[in-house]
């Protein structure tokens, strides 16, 4: 049984923490694979489980009997062995030939997208007395990794007569599933169907098939074929905006980070805060300070645009965001004491602030707040246990 317990204690009461909401993504995973129809699971946790924490993460969705997982990396996939993960374990990236036996070795499952890395892959399984899961990967328009349909035929040639490699799908990846226009994900998919139909016109049992990410699971049924990717639905996210995908799954954020009030001070008119004097207040106020910044994953581009919650408000940052904390002003009026809960993504009370409005504030995506988050923020979890 893999076990839920959380990794270890923190030695010390931790003033920047990540919180977890396993519950949340028990219930996310359960709304993806309702909706993906009969399609396996293969839920994508790379980049440190978008910044959730890769083996927690893993040991509870494995409770949830996935048909496997993905990751980007062989480091990835090995630390997930290490931690005791059993169930088939997908690598997307492209793989350096040096690590060929490293992925057999460690049971992880190669992605191929060269008749030469098939070939590369089959002879060092031989060497090793092992046959290598693969999986073969098309480009249909990403133009990322991965054989064009045009000469993808030779790879799936090479993947019939290897003898030390099993060929267990065939996969590719969308550009544009999240996006309204749907055009592109269309000449994918057909493309994509288009390739893959060398199996049956050869008279040979066509391997698993899967393309599905996030964006395709909510708004591109037809794409859901034999197994679905998805990433950040799991962890409560969109990929896009509603007006881009339709939101036709309800999912939840899993994350919630927060801190406290280190020092709290009143701020005379005309007196500056900060790097570069960049932010000076016009009338008295009330300004905290709060040991988050740029070195913990909070963006520096969030200086004077973000807010935090603090007392149940939303309150704005005063000033640059510094490496290691950053200020806030309350107000002329505003309460707040040393130790008091600051919540930088989540809710408190009534207020609430979503991955998402960080994102927009700095100009980037969810995908890249969640992964920005870094091991300086220790995490949490709650809910392990739940598979329902
Ligand atoms: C990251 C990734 C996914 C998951 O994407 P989401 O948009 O987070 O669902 C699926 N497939 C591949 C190849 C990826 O790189």
């Amino acid at each position: 049984m893999p076990s839920n317990e959380a990794p270890d204690a923190p030695r010390f009461p931790p003033v920047n923490l990540a919180e977890i909401d396993l519950g949340r993504i028990t219930a996310n995973y359960r709304a993806v694979e309702r909706a993906a129809g009969g399609a396996g699971m293969l839920p994508v946790l790379k980049a440190n489980a978008y910044g959730h924490g890769l083996i927690p993460v893993a040991r509870h969705l494995e409770a949830l009997e996935p048909a496997g997982m993905a990751v980007a990396f062989l480091e990835e996939g090995a630390l997930l062995r290490d931690a005791g993960v059993s169930c088939p374990i997908l690598v997307m990236g492209g793989i350096d030939v040096d690590q060929i036996p490293h992925f057999i070795a460690y049971d992880l499952t190669i992605t191929a997208s060269s008749v030469e890395k098939l070939r590369e892959v089959d002879k060092a399984a031989g060497k090793l007395g092992a046959t290598a899961r693969l999986h073969l990967k098309i480009d249909t328009g990403m133009g990322r990794i991965g054989m064009r349909p045009d000469t993808a035929p030779a790879m799936f040639e090479a993947g019939l007569a290897a003898e030390h490699v099993e060929v267990e799908a065939v996969y590719s990846h969308f550009a544009t599933a999240d996006c309204a226009d749907p055009e592109q994900t269309r000449r994918q998919l057909e493309s994509f169907h288009r390739a893959v139909s060398f199996y049956s016109a050869r008279g040979v049992t066509t391997p698993k098939l899967h393309i599905a990410n996030s964006g395709a699971i909510l708004q591109h049924p037809e794409s859901r074929l034999d197994l679905v990717r998805p990433g950040i639905l799991l962890y409560g996210h969109y990929p896009a905006d509603s007006d881009q995908a339709p939101r036709t799954i309800r999912v939840s954020p899993a994350l919630t980070w927060k801190s406290r009030v280190v020092y709290f001070k009143v701020q005379p008119a005309g007196c500056p805060v900060g790097y570069g004097a960049a932010w000076t207040p016009d009338r008295d106020t009330r300004v905290i300070t709060v040991p988050v910044g740029y070195g913990h994953g909070y963006f520096r581009a969030l200086s004077d645009r973000g807010e935090v919650i603090v007392g149940g408000h939303r309150r704005p940052i005063a000033g640059r965001v510094c490496m290691d904390q950053l200020m806030v002003d309350i107000g002329p009026d505003g309460e707040a004491y040393n130790g008091d809960e600051v919540v930088l993504i989540g809710s408190q009370g009534e207020a609430s602030i979503t991955a998402d409005e960080l994102a927009r504030w700095a100009g980037t995506i969810t995908y890249e707040v969640l992964t920005n988050i870094n091991t300086r923020v220790e995490r949490r979890y709650i809910g392990a246990g739940t598979t329902s």
